[in-house]
């Protein structure tokens, strides 16, 4: 492939660290190497640049060992005023040139980016000017014409214009949740008032994110203030009415930026003077300053920055000298490049938008899923239902759980029993899934039985795998007319999609069944048709993630290789994204299979690796990769032919992978599920023939997908989509994992 003539790049990270920065270095390093181009990190971000010396140091594929579940930034980072300096950048640029360096990725905040792009914009006068001085040669300056730049957004208020996350946030986001979800226990003891200030001066992203994952009572954010002036007495308003139905206590989260609607700053302390003049409560604040900044970066934040990290690399090698600096970004859950300037000057639009206090505008900007977000959490704050308006028809909408526990339930049924409410609906909780709901065994849930259900994991409806069949659908089809069912939402897995299907294509047989049906997709599988995620995924993933990081924390002092077997039925979702965000060298999925003669060579590997010194291995299987090569046996044949170089363990992780609270991710997905499900339940049951369907998130965006296309769109007996999107990062995952995917020679040599 023809690498541009870069023959070396450099790295650094600068401004604000993130979590998640090490996974991206660790990418690019290996990425780097892997097309046989030489790397260099730049210690203490553009401050190393400037100094040179050994703040540039070449990396090699063990330099980034080990640094995945590191937070911060193992390469440094700093605020650099030198480099703001025509001298600061002329030096910086010596240095580089000292060490052959004509690319740099550069992984920070629109500060950083905007350095890096008048770096590169000034590179031919900066070289002019190192040859006038005698510094470098007309030669040495005529082999680096330009330099190039892409650039990762690094930052954990997820305030960049280009990318729907940026590195970090996810992270941020559950430390936040963490944090509130540890307050709320207490708070809900004393029935305290507790007002809680988050990062965030221009973008309210983890703000708003954290007060739907938590089930926060107020909010304010920079970008949609209040749109009253006495907004103290509404809050009040809504904040006692909860109480009075029965909340334990009070919630309101304040972003750092948060303002009036005339720009004045609102702070936390304001807010709670308010609470406790106003309401006579016992309110406390807490700010939670630089722990969101800290910590393990979460499983979202490893792979994503993998996946970045890769594409940066390819990028900047490949793309044509003349080119326009990119960002590198996810959008839609692909990732995607984005013109640097435009991402930066939008960026910094969007702060002065909220300057000049156009908030519509700058809402606008923020995209559809913010906006979207917004709404429904004004919505699920209050604290008891509106009247239903006149123009809504009521429903009697049963609500249901099949297939195995997924976090993430709770919160979607919490959202579906309140936005169905707010509608004038019914909503019907049945227990224990099909079984329960043949035999009639519901109960109506009211505004406040699903309180406290945020965050909550397990499934206090309950759930099981049954599927009905023969006369058990004349019995669901008895108990949809005794209820006076008129819509049914089903949240679960593979189970409630084929149950749903069956009762779907009864229709005929059974004219009840005629009512809008739909699928919300929570399993930890991620195996389910028109969903690129399952809701409980990202939970497991990051449940994986901690048993790991012990895993092989536990490891340190021998030479040894675990066999770890995750989840996911016939689904390698969890297999291959947990191998990513650990390091795993070897990943076994049933979508490849496994053959003897893929074992030998895994074997190879492994003997070659401990003889090279290498401490410790980490292989992932699929829990049904394939039935004879079963983890057991793998563990065997790797020790005994292992013989004395290296040990095996295995490590069949088990049900705390479907256990713990939902993470933020979860919590906020099934809450935007939830709510589109709602009124499409709505929609549909005025309609003569209504629909039956399942929703997901597809290309990042809310879809539904008729029912008609279940059987055409799943492997009936694998139970899993014909085609998974993440087949595709294999390739990834293996030049992370190999030395040996390194050319042996170079080919820019
Ligand atoms: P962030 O990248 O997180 O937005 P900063 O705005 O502090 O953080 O920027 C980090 C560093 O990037 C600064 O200390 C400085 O070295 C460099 N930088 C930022 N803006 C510029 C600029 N306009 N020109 C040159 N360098 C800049």
């Amino acid at each position: 492939m023809a690498v541009n003539n870069i023959k070396s790049l450099g790295v650094l990270t600068s401004g604000g660290d993130a979590p998640g920065m090490n996974a991206a270095v660790r990418a690019i390093v290996r990425t780097a190497l892997s097309r046989g181009v030489d790397i260099y990190a730049i210690y203490e971000g553009y401050q190393g640049m400037v100094d040179g010396r050994d703040y540039i140091r070449k990396m090699t594929w063990e330099s980034v060992g080990g640094i995945l579940h590191q937070g911060g930034t193992i390469i440094g980072t700093a605020r650099c005023p030198a480099f703001r300096t025509r001298e600061g950048r002329r030096q910086a640029a010596y240095n580089l040139l000292m060490n052959g360096i004509d690319g740099l990725i550069v992984i920070g905040g629109d500060g950083s980016l905007t350095g890096a792009n008048i770096f590169r914009q000034e590179w031919p006068e900066l070289t002019a000017e190192l040859v006038a001085s005698g510094q470098i040669s007309q030669e040495l300056a005529d082999a680096h014409p330009q330099m190039r730049i892409v650039g990762l957004v690094g930052s954990i208020d997820n305030d960049m214009f280009g990318t729907d996350m940026t590195i970090g946030a996810d992270t941020a986001l559950h430390r936040i949740t963490k944090a509130i979800d540890a307050i709320t226990s207490t708070a809900a003891s004393h029935q305290r008032s507790f007002v809680i200030e988050v990062m965030g001066r221009n973008c309210g992203y983890l703000a708003l994110m954290s007060a739907v994952a938590t089930g926060a009572g107020w909010l304010l954010i920079p970008e949609s203030p209040p749109t009253i002036d006495n907004w103290e007495d509404r809050m009040c308003e809504v904040l006692h009415a909860a109480r009075q139905a029965g909340r334990r206590h009070s919630l309101v989260i304040v972003a750092e930026g948060a303002c009036d609607r005339h720009g004045n700053p609102i702070s936390s302390h304001y807010v709670r003077q308010v609470l406790e003049d106003r309401l006579g409560e016992d309110t406390r604040v807490t700010i939670l300053g630089h722990v969101q900044r800290g910590g393990a970066p979460s499983a979202f934040d490893r792979y994503l920055s993998t996946l970045l990290g890769y594409a940066a690399v390819d990028h900047i090698l490949s793309a044509s000298p003349e080119s326009e600096p990119q960002i590198i970004g996810i959008r839609e859950n692909r990732v995607t490049r984005s013109p640097l300037v435009t991402c930066v000057e939008q960026t910094q639009r969007i702060a002065e938008l909220i300057k000049n206090q156009d908030y519509e505008r700058a809402m606008e900007m923020r995209g559809s899923s913010f906006k979207e977000t917004f709404r429904h959490f004004r919505t699920l704050v209050r604290s008891l239902p509106r009247p239903a308006s006149a123009e809504q028809t009521p429903l009697r909408i049963a609500i249901l759980h099949a297939g195995g526990p997924a976090p993430g339930m709770n919160t979607a049924v919490r959202a579906a029993v309140r936005l169905g409410i707010d509608r004038g609906h019914t909503m019907l909780g049945v227990r224990n899934g099909f079984l329960g709901f043949i035999e009639g065994d519901m109960v109506e849930l009211q505004w406040m039985d699903v309180g406290g259900w945020a965050s909550r994991g397990g499934a206090e409806l309950g759930t099981n795998r049954k599927v009905p069949s023969g006369g058990e659908f004349y019995a669901i089809a008895r108990q949809i007319e005794k209820h006076n069912i008129q819509g049914i939402l089903m949240i679960g897995g593979w189970d409630g999609y084929e149950a749903c299907n069956q009762l779907y294509s009864r229709r005929t047989e059974y004219p009840t069944f005629n009512i809008p049906i739909i699928c919300l997709p929570a399993t930890i599988n991620n195996n389910l048709p028109g969903s690129e995620l399952s809701i409980g995924s990202d939970t497991a993933l990051n449940n994986i993630l901690e048993a790991v990081d012990k895993i092989k924390q536990s490891a340190v002092a021998s030479r040894r290789c675990f066999v770890v077997e995750v989840m996911g039925r016939y689904c390698g979702y969890l297999a291959l994204m947990s191998g990513l965000a650990t390091g795993a060298e070897r990943v076994y999925l049933h979508e490849e299979g496994v053959s003897l003669k893929d074992l030998q060579a895994d074997l190879e590997n492994l003997i070659e690796g401990f003889r090279n010194n290498k401490r410790l291995g980490l292989m992932i299987r699929n829990e049904r990769a394939n039935p004879f090569y079963t983890t057991a046996f793998m563990c065997s044949l790797f020790e005994e032919e292992g013989g004395n170089l290296f040990d095996v363990r295995q490590a069949i992780l088990g049900h705390q992978q479907q256990g713990g609270d939902p993470t933020p991710f979860d919590r906020i997905l099934a809450t935007r599920l939830a709510a589109r499900c709602i009124e499409f339940l709505t929609e549909e049951a005025s309609k003569p023939t209504p629909a039956s369907a399942f929703i997901g998130l597809q290309a990042g965006r809310i879809q539904i997908t008729s029912m008609d296309q279940f059987t055409r769109m799943t492997d009936p007996k694998f139970h899993r989509p014909l085609n998974e999107w993440w087949l595709e990062l294999r390739h990834i995952a293996r030049v992370m994992a190999h030395p040996s995917a390194l050319p042996t020679s170079s080919p820019t040599a």
